[in-house]
């Protein structure tokens, strides 16, 4: 059942930031009229539709430009029930037209200089510089490779401008000593525990302070969500530096919907000098999810994939978005949401694969209920080789309640309960929380012996005083995380 119904809308194209010469305005114009009904442009100015099996991807609510959330699924978009996931699509074409490898490619941010103006300028140049009866052959040619190649070089040079390196192919982390408590304790091999707390919707960290303490001697790290279901709290970023004065090691959640690229690079530096050593790059929740009066839209300059590039970048690199050189970079073991039961296994983990690519050093789940779906998606991912550069953290949420879980069934996107577990938490009446303890012990004992599995990332959202039993429950020894 999808969150929100807003009926549809019109989409407007995307206006110029400047006023145009009338011819470009006017080739912007017919190229609007062409290339709209044809790939559903919206005139971004940065086109993409090679990487993007000719779909145009601008009609995503969440302005995505590289590949679905983690919310994505067959029947419709999770934020708009009267549209297609627009992603879906893309995904499922490619895999049709057997161009699924094209989406492994990092899109840059949006030119925003470019945004409404006319792109067949630059391609009509482009043709000019290689030669028109060079391009004319490439594209009559018989074999399709070529015939692909052709339509490449035409395009590449437009939608990557010169200081854009993005690229398909994995990058290393460019430093050897772990930089966080967190990626010491994967990279020794121990089957590592993380845990979430709700930020408080107040200023008062009293509780906060307690569930700080409380968890300290159980996990490696904890969590704090970034608004999380568009809903306003403290921050962040604040909470990530009340768990360093605590002696607890923080993973500071960071939501694309709420940064622009410049908001998200003065972020992270200040998160990096007060002592926070490991991020979370999400899309985040949609503005939707949350309460009305809602705002006009979401940030919608970046999405998560150009987050961990731009992050990547900023550590390994010392650069900023804008290439300039920076002196004592940030220093951020770098993480990312992960979606084993959104949409098609196989599209997550060509999702996957590109966060990974993109920056993404380990992955907390979204909350699993199903250990055989679990794997399912952990064997695409070891099709694809990514096994060995990431660390996996797979999400357990112990359910309190039938209601919770009919909850989540319903409105939480990315989440399933097999019918099983609901007929269980039924049957256990009043003793649904005891109930909703022994599965999560069952799926902790069943995703352990799973590939690629490194930990459990647990979110006991408002139930935080359940994760001491849990972990001791589970035999996951206690060891204190140190700062
Ligand atoms: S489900 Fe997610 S990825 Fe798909 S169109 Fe909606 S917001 Fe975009």
């Amino acid at each position: 059942m999808p969150i929100f119904t807003p009926g549809r809308r019109w989409q407007p194209p995307f206006y110029p930031f400047k006023r145009e010469p009338l011819g470009r305005r006017l080739l912007a114009r017919l190229e609007r009229a062409v290339k709209g009904p044809l790939f559903g442009c919206r005139m971004c100015g940065n086109c993409l539709l090679q990487e993007t099996a000719f779909i145009c991807p601008m009609e995503c609510p969440k302005g995505l430009r590289n590949g679905p959330c983690g919310g994505s699924m067959a029947e419709h978009c999770y934020v708009d029930e009267t549209r297609p996931c627009i992603w879906y699509k893309i995904y499922d074409r490619s895999f049709k037209l057997g161009r699924e490898e094209k989406l492994l490619e990092v899109l840059p941010p949006l030119d925003w200089d470019k945004v409404g103006t006319e792109t067949w300028g630059d391609v009509y140049r482009q043709v000019k510089t290689l030669g028109f009866k060079t391009v004319a052959a490439g594209l009559t040619a018989r074999e399709p490779a070529k015939r692909a190649q052709t339509w490449d070089s035409i395009f590449t040079p437009i939608r990557q401008p010169n200081w854009w390196e993005g690229d398909a192919k994995y990058h290393a982390p460019a430093y050897t000593k772990p930089l966080s408590e967190l990626e010491r304790r994967l990279r020794s091999g121990a089957f590592t525990v993380t845990a979430e707390i709700a930020p408080p919707l107040s200023t008062a960290t009293d509780k906060l302070i307690r569930n700080i303490q409380m968890l300290q001697p159980y996990v490696a790290a904890v969590n704090f969500t970034d608004n999380a279901s568009a809903m306003p709290r403290m921050s962040s970023l604040a909470c990530s530096v009340i768990a360093v004065q605590q002696g607890v090691e923080p993973v500071m959640q960071i939501a694309a919907r709420d940064r622009t690229r410049m908001g998200l690079q003065s972020e992270v530096i200040g998160a990096s000098a007060l002592g926070i050593r490991n991020a979370l790059c999400l899309s985040g929740d949609h503005s939707r999810m949350g309460a009305a009066p809602y705002g006009r839209s979401d940030v919608n300059d970046l999405d998560s994939v150009q987050m961990l590039w731009i992050l990547r970048r900023m550590r390994d690199e010392g650069k900023f978005l804008d290439q300039r050189s920076m002196k004592n970079p940030p220093k951020l073991f770098l993480g990312a949401a992960a979606s084993p039961f959104a949409s098609e296994p196989q599209f997550q983990a060509i999702r996957e694969h590109k966060k990974i690519n993109a920056g993404a050093q380990f992955f907390q789940t979204n909350c699993v209920y199903d250990a055989d779906g679990l794997e399912i998606w952990l064997n695409e991912l070891a099709k694809r080789n990514v096994l060995d550069k990431v660390f996996i953290l797979v999400g357990i949420a112990p359910i309190k309640s039938l209601k919770m879980a009919q909850h989540m069934n319903e409105h939480v996107p990315g989440i399933t309960i097999p019918t099983p577990i609901m007929k269980r938490l039924e049957a256990a009446g009043d003793g649904a929380a005891e109930e909703g303890v022994t599965i999560a012990l069952e799926l902790i004992e069943a995703v352990k012996q799973k590939q690629g599995v490194h930990g459990i990332h647990l979110m006991a959202v408002n139930w935080e005083e359940i994760v001491p039993r849990i972990v001791t429950e589970a035999g996951l020894a206690p060891e204190p995380a140190v700062v």
